[in-house]
């Protein structure tokens, strides 16, 4: 009888380890995620419910077809292909196509700030390829003449670069690969989501517990982050010359962010410059093109445009924000003597 007893708590025991496990393979079964190094950077998705898993093998994949056809030193690319055309036409597919009007009309609205024909004057400064040096001020005078977006001609999906330019999507690839990522989570029936491309974040939905994301914002001076945003179905993507940069024989710093009016690191006045808005590509190319224009020239274009927000970080350690995000906006313990002032 005792035996007996004890074969019936054991066999409650047993179900009862099994249902906690069953319990637990559920809740895990409805959240899948993925980390992985793609467009020279990291990735990391995550995504709630029952389809997440296989929306994200398939977004996966199509990041890196994606990355096939924008690498710049990838030989089958089709930015390889339109690189070295020597001023004869090529015909790109439909996201090339897309990804490369939207690029030029952003170009020609923030006057060239973003300007998608600048890579010889990146490669000059050795960024792609890590072996960094300062060009002299002939050299990038010389090579500022092949650059320009206004020469870069579209008929259809058929491109056409002058001899001697050649082009860049590092500033807009990856906001527009989050937008077909969130296209294609959506069509798989994901509600909740949250993509990490290199520190361009967009969420979809709100968290599953019904509870806004929470997104923080990098201290472009050092570690950590300064504040967290509270955010629902938005983009939000940071540029800084903080994370991509190297010091010179002279001890400064140089960043990845050219201006194109003279060629050199952008050192308008900004440490970093984070864009909210839905759309992915027009928070990636704000971001950069504001961060070249400085603070003046930023505020000046939202203003014009308001169909963003933004945080603007200024070389004083100012947190400036579109009046918008005052709500969502909260500054972390540690950073409370710095300045926090709104954009109207
Ligand atoms: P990150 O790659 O750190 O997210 P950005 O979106 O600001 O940063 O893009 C910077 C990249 O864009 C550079 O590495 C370079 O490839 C390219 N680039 C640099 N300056 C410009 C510019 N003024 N306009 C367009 N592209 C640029
Ligand atoms: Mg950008």
């Amino acid at each position: 009888m005792r035996n007996k007893v004890i074969s019936l708590i054991m066999i409650l025991l047993f179900l009862g380890v099994c249902l906690a496990g069953a319990r637990k393979i559920k809740t895990d079964e409805s959240k899948a995620d993925a980390s992985f190094f793609a467009m020279s950077t990291y990735v990391s998705l995550t995504a709630y419910g029952k389809t997440g898993e296989q929306a994200i093998l398939d977004a996966q994949n199509k990041v890196e077809e994606l990355e096939m056809l924008w690498s710049t030193t990838d030989e089958g690319s089709e930015v390889f292909a339109l690189n070295h055309s020597n001023g004869t036409p090529v015909n790109v597919s439909g996201e090339t196509g897309d990804l490369l009007r939207f690029a030029l009309k952003m170009a020609q609205e923030t006057e060239g700030a973003l300007e998608p024909t600048i890579y010889p004057v990146l490669l000059s400064w050795g960024f792609t390829i890590g072996e960094n040096r300062i060009p002299g001020q002939e050299e990038l005078e010389l090579l500022l003449r092949n650059v320009g977006y206004d020469r870069v001609f579209m008929e259809g999906n058929r491109v056409t670069l002058p001899d001697g330019m050649q082009l860049d999507f590092g500033a807009v690839g990856k906001g527009y690969t989050g937008d077909i990522l969130v296209e294609l989570f959506k069509e798989k029936g994901v509600k909740s989501a949250l993509l990490d491309l290199g520190g361009n974040i967009q969420v979809i939905g709100t968290r599953p517990d019904g509870k806004n994301w929470r997104v923080g914002i990098r201290n472009p001076y050092g570690e950590g982050y300064l504040g967290v945003l509270e955010v629902c179905d938005l983009a939000i993507v940071t540029s800084g010359n903080y994370e991509r940069y190297f010091v010179g024989a002279d001890g400064k710093t140089y960043g990845h962010i050219i201006d194109p009016a003279t060629g050199y690191p952008a050192e308008s006045g900004l440490a970093s410059v984070t864009v909210l808005a839905k759309e992915g590509k027009l928070c990636d190319a704000l971001s950069t093109a504001l961060f070249v224009m400085g603070p003046d020239g930023a505020v000046s274009y939202w203003r014009q445009h308001r169909d963003f927000d933004m945080i603007l970080i200024t070389g004083e350690g100012e947190i400036c924000l579109t009046e918008g995000i005052k709500d969502q906006f909260s500054i972390n313990n540690g950073y409370d003597d710095w300045e926090v002032s709104f954009i109207e």
